[in-house]
């Protein structure tokens, strides 16, 4: 479980978020929305630390992310996050790129994260792909690659941004599905994609962002049939 009070983060005298708060319940799949430069990005990047917030609280699982003590590492390898471009490593094979973090940061031995990696690529539908290079890879295979990658990790939550807006609309579908398998199965997700269709089926709730404010949040079908701030109206009348 995650929770956000009141999370404010500036770049200089631009504020990007102005006051955030969210909480995301175990086996949860938030989707969020908005304009293009309304802070998803900054937000999902403070949850995991890869950004200081200016002020406001995060609490994971109990740990106030503010809290000197508090191992950052830790921290992050419960929360996974998956981007829009997917930083494989292409002097490894797949296998390897998925197998690397639990290796290096002796959570497996190279035997166990070989037998979880080939798990791993047939969960995302890429059992054929373990010994190929990264680069022989189409955009789609590459971002379920990644997926794979960050599942490695065993994370409790995992945030996705925008993890299908850089792929070949031929791609989506197939990374779409293996989100929506991940969501089945129970994972905790917070996810920032222009995919509507994905949030009307997938999401528990969804959250409409913009200017640096949670400016409405519901079900799908409250934000899709029902939008009650003509912001979201807005936006939605623009987009779907
Ligand atoms: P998009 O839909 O285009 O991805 P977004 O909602 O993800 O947009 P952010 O990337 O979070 O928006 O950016 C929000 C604001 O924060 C923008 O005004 C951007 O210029 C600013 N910003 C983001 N990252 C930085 C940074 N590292 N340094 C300075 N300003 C930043
Ligand atoms: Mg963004």
């Amino acid at each position: 479980k995650i929770q956000v009070n009141q999370l404010q983060k500036s770049y200089g005298t631009n504020e990007v978020l102005k006051g955030l708060d969210l909480t995301v319940q175990e086996n949860e799949v938030v989707v969020m929305i908005g304009p293009s430069g309304s802070g998803k990005s900054t937000f999902l990047r403070t949850l995991n630390k890869l950004e200081e917030p200016t002020a406001g609280q995060i609490i994971v699982d109990g740990h106030d992310l503010n809290d000197a003590k508090i191992n950052m590492n830790h921290v992050r390898e419960k929360i996974g996050m998956v981007f829009q471009h997917f930083n494989l490593f292409n002097n490894l094979t797949v296998g390897e790129n998925v197998m690397l973090s639990p290796v290096e940061l002796g959570k497996l031995n190279k035997q166990d994260a070989k037998v979880e990696a080939k798990d791993l690529l047939k969960r995302v539908g890429l059992e054929d792909k373990f010994d190929a290079n990264p680069k022989s890879l189409s955009g789609g295979q590459k971002q379920r690659v990644a997926i794979a990658r960050t599942l490695a990790m065993k994370p409790d939550m995992i945030l996705f941004d925008e993890p299908t807006s850089a792929l070949d609309p031929e791609m989506v579908g197939d990374v779409l599905a293996v989100m929506k398998d991940l969501a089945k199965d129970g994972m905790t997700m917070i996810v920032v994609t222009h995919e509507m269709g994905f949030a009307k089926e997938v999401a528990d709730r969804v959250i409409f962002m913009a200017d640096g404010y949670i400016m409405e949040e519901g079900t799908p079908n409250e934000i899709f049939s029902n939008p009650q701030n003509k912001r979201t109206k807005e936006f939605l009348n623009k987009v779907l």
